[in-house]
């Protein structure tokens, strides 16, 4: 068997303590997970987010994202801010038109 087996033995809150170098002990399974999903299997990123990002360094933790204002990938602007506000003031009216007519007939 060239397998290690698991220590077991030890439940784990009882190994948290002082690491050997003296940092402090930091439970990896209790951070935060980043939210990237893979392209080829549709699993979840199972690495944890950077500190006050949501995302691993793998997938882009260490960028700082682009700028306010950025137009580079700019296509059509269908799914901009202004546009999706426009189709969701444009959607409550005619909800609002809807409810009115429902509420003569
Ligand atoms: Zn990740």
């Amino acid at each position: 068997m060239g397998k290690k087996e698991k220590n077991n033995e030890q439940p784990q809150e009882a190994r948290l303590g002082r690491l050997k170098n003296g940092n402090p002990p930091c439970a990896i399974w209790l951070l935060p997970k980043c939210q990237a999903t893979a392209k080829h299997s549709g699993e979840r990123c199972k690495l944890p987010a950077m500190k006050g990002k949501k995302v691993c360094y793998i997938h882009g933790g260490k960028s700082p994202g682009a700028p306010k204002g950025n137009q580079n990938s700019l296509k059509h602007g269908r799914r901009s801010r202004a546009a999706i506000e426009r189709r969701q003031k444009l959607q409550r009216l005619i909800k609002k038109a809807r409810e009115l007519f429902d509420g003569v007939k």
